[in-house]
């Protein structure tokens, strides 16, 4: 017997032990002592199951911190505290990740996520690296093919997500959202309203084939219109699950948000009061603090940085006398190394020995390491991808390959004896692209370059995110020059380019479909499909290969 009470125009719902034995004479009592609720939260866990590689700098230190046995065994720890608790995460889950879960499509991502207790999870614009089909595969379960990879692999039966992708600002053409955009939780005698987004710019950071049709809306409109939506089904207060993020100085912090900037900041300024705590992402920084609201109260603001190294540990008090939020807490607890989680142990062994074998494989030599450069810029790494590539499709006509600095995820370093792996070579093209031969006059050549100089969403301001050309390509640009004329200078096999002329290069298929702002791109004519861009680093590693050098990009301003 829940009764409902009439409190400041808003419904309020009694709890079943102050409603037991109530008589219906007397004024149902309310609860009316302060009330702490936990909210655990990670973002941009990238599908790290296993202890990320590079160490991170935390309060000085260089420590290694992660892993989806350590995070399990971390959120039981947190959740002894014995509070009312949800685990949340704010995006990019999935995508981009290493090879014991990306070669199974992260499905044991999503397994290891489910047994940790995960909850609810905002999409990011990773989550849509292989299209909305395999993302809604992701959520629902099942074994139907959307990508190059076979499905269910390990797992025969992949049963989905238990926890709840939320993606309140992608709608399709109905104006329907593709996940739901929002859930509540009855969290003790306080009512949680959550709604889960991404950056409204995912679409030009994903692959359009994969988002066709769907659009994403305003983060500030659609947390506000949620929030009205919430509000009437008697939330008490809300959260923001938002994969758009800040910076800060230095770059993971416990607590605190030194030199806060970035993308979100006109977000939270923007969302309507009642939103008492923003989960943030994307940029992979740590951060914890509290803003001011526009009501003239506080809220707070958090990121766990990146790959499960985190957890942010959030404690909310309600106070229903006064129906407002009484105080706030969050720390970035690290995921310390101690005594693993068993059961989610054993999915990433599972995962992790049935990837052993095709990961050990030696693909090729190398002489040295190919470093990759953090800011996508011209690196060892890029170069030779884009040498792989244009020699992949030579035999189709290709005159030039391309490789964008973005999609190379790391670098190369050979065994003592010069040997890659296929492992290695995985996790610096994790994406499975196809290669695909364009033509394109160098006028829209041109056009293409001039996309490079771009403000986006991961740094303040305009930056280079370079197209990386194989060894017989190079250009200079000069950034003091006005948008659309700093490519000064182009040269193919060392000669101008000409630019009514007609050029076949090869990019990926990702870039042709006018992912990272490459809309020039779209412009070209397909000539040939050159295959999966594995196969050719694959093929040219196997023939040994030096280290490239640098200089193909030459920078004239110099900065
Ligand atoms: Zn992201």
């Amino acid at each position: 017997m829940l009764k409902q009470v009439q409190h400041d125009g808003r419904v309020w719902f009694a709890g079943l032990a102050f409603a037991v034995g109530a008589c219906s004479t007397a004024p149902v009592p309310r609860p009316t002592q302060p009330a702490t609720i936990q909210i655990l939260a990670i973002n941009d866990f990238h599908g790290n199951l296993e202890l990320p590689k590079a160490p991170v700098e935390l309060n000085g230190q260089q420590v290694r911190l992660g892993g989806a046995a350590h995070i399990a065994a971390k959120l039981s720890q947190l959740r002894a505290a014995g509070l009312p608790t949800v685990t949340v995460s704010a995006g990019d889950l999935i995508g981009a990740s290493p090879l014991a879960s990306a070669y199974y499509l992260d499905e044991p991502t999503i397994l290891a996520m489910n047994q940790l207790g995960l909850d609810l999870n905002a999409v990011g614009n990773h989550e849509f690296d292989r299209g909305s089909e395999e993302l809604k595969r992701m959520q629902l379960g099942g074994c139907q093919k959307y990508t190059s990879r076979q499905p269910c692999a390990v797992d025969p039966a992949f049963a989905g997500a238990k926890f709840r992708f939320l993606a309140a600002n992608v709608k399709d053409a109905g104006g329907n959202t593709l996940l739901p955009g929002t859930a509540i939780r009855q969290m003790g005698p306080v009512k949680v309203g959550f709604v889960g987004m991404t950056l409204k710019q995912t679409a030009t950071l994903v692959s359009p084939a994969g988002v066709r049709g769907l659009a994403f809306a305003d983060e500030i409109a659609t947390a506000n219109e949620a929030a009205q939506a919430l509000k009437a089904q008697g939330a008490d207060t809300l959260v923001l699950l938002i994969h758009q993020g800040a910076r800060v100085k230095p770059t993971f912090n416990v607590s605190g948000c030194p030199g806060l900037e970035g993308e979100v900041l006109p977000i939270v300024d923007g969302i309507d009061p009642a939103f008492s705590l923003v989960v943030s992402g994307h940029t992979h920084f740590a951060y914890a603090c509290e803003l001011p609201t526009s009501a003239g109260g506080r809220r707070l603001l958090t990121s766990a940085g990146r790959y499960g190294i985190l957890v942010t540990d959030i404690r909310i008090t309600w106070d229903p006398a006064r129906r407002s939020v009484a105080g706030w807490r969050a720390e970035n607890v690290p995921v310390v190394q101690g005594q693993p989680d068993s059961a989610v142990k054993a999915i990433v062994d599972r995962y992790v020995a049935a990837a052993a074998p095709a990961a050990a494989r030696v693909v090729g030599t190398l002489a040295g390491p190919a470093p990759n450069n953090e800011f996508d810029d011209e690196s060892e790494a890029a170069n030779l991808i884009a040498d792989a590539q244009w020699a992949a499709t030579r035999n189709l006509g290709a005159q030039a390959g391309f490789m964008n600095g973005g999609g190379v995820r790391t670098g190369l370093v050979p065994d003592p004896q010069g040997r890659i792996t296929f492992g290695q070579i995985f996790e610096l093209q994790p994406f499975g692209n196809g290669l695909v031969v364009v033509e394109l006059t160098g006028e829209q050549l041109k056009r293409v370059l001039e996309q490079q100089f771009t403000k986006d969403s991961y740094s303040p301001g305009e930056r280079s995110r370079l197209l990386l050309p194989s060894a017989n390509f190079a250009f200079d640009y000069d950034l003091a020059k006005p948008k659309g004329q700093r490519i000064v200078a182009m040269r193919l096999e060392g000669k101008p380019i000409e630019a009514a002329a007609r050029y076949r290069i090869t990019v990926n298929n990702f870039l042709v479909s006018g992912g990272d702002g490459y809309s020039a791109l779209t412009e070209g004519k397909v000539i040939a499909d050159g295959g999966p861009d594995l196969d050719a680093l694959e093929a040219w590693l196997a023939k040994g290969q030096p280290v490239p050098t640098l200089g193909r990009t030459r920078n004239l301003a110099g900065n």
